[in-house]
């Protein structure tokens, strides 16, 4: 493929998301939640974990700790042992905590609503800011910036979004930001959804994919 000009990327760019965003109506995050509290403590158990196996695991922790002030004051044990089957619980117990703890002495026991206060809580990457954010405080934007996992990461550099060797996700993120207008900064959603469901890391299907002939690694 020749090397394409920043307005023609942008073009191809956005007819994508525009395909996706059809095939992908109900996207957003598959963690189930009922607050931003909850979703935020749904995201650092999602590290390194399915979104099934965090929502099995939620249900009792929210019913043994209905608040963040339970949170900030439980044991700490308890709270290992109840988020174990997440993998690296003693981490993500800890950020739990320690994040509960900080929003009940610093945010006057209310989740913040701005990147820059979300990234101060201990355990809470630029990533989880973004996804409480975009998800459930501004769904409908101003978004402060696009969330980068490793789904997004692969569809990024396959689709030639940015350039394949590229693995840093600060860089990956700040290139989809120029790209694409701040209004679609979410559209990690559908690249999740789609990264999943077609565009697996080990075998991506790209006789199914709805994208095929936009994409410069299509059957690669
Ligand atoms: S054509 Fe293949 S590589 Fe490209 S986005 Fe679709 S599944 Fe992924």
């Amino acid at each position: 493929m020749p090397p394409e000009t920043k307005q023609k990327l942008a073009e191809r760019a956005g007819k994508i998301l525009a395909i996706l965003r059809v095939e992908y109506p109900q996207s957003g995050t598959a963690l189930r939640y009922e607050d931003p509290w909850q979703l935020l403590v749904a995201t650092i158990l999602s590290a390194q974990c399915t979104d099934e196996r965090v929502n099995k695991v939620t249900p009792a922790l929210f019913a043994r700790y209905p608040t963040i002030a339970d949170f900030a004051v439980a044991e700490r044990a308890d709270l290992e042992e109840m988020v174990h089957s997440t993998g690296f619980y003693r981490n993500k117990a800890k950020a739990i905590q320690e994040s509960a703890q900080q929003i009940m002495d610093d945010f006057g026991g209310q989740v913040p609503e701005t990147i820059d206060e979300l990234v101060t809580l201990r355990g809470v990457a630029r990533k989880t800011a973004s996804v409480v954010l975009q998800e459930v405080i501004k769904p409908d934007g101003p978004h402060d910036g696009v969330v980068v996992d490793t789904h997004v990461q692969r569809l990024a550099r396959r689709m030639g979004l940015v350039p394949s060797t590229w693995k840093n996700a600060d860089k990956v993120e700040r290139r989809l930001m120029e790209i694409y207008p701040r209004e679609d900064w979410n559209l990690s959603f559908v690249l999740i959804l789609h990264g999943r469901a077609v565009c697996s890391a080990r075998k991506p299907k790209c006789e199914h994919c709805v994208v095929y002939d936009l994409c410069p690694r299509r059957g690669v």
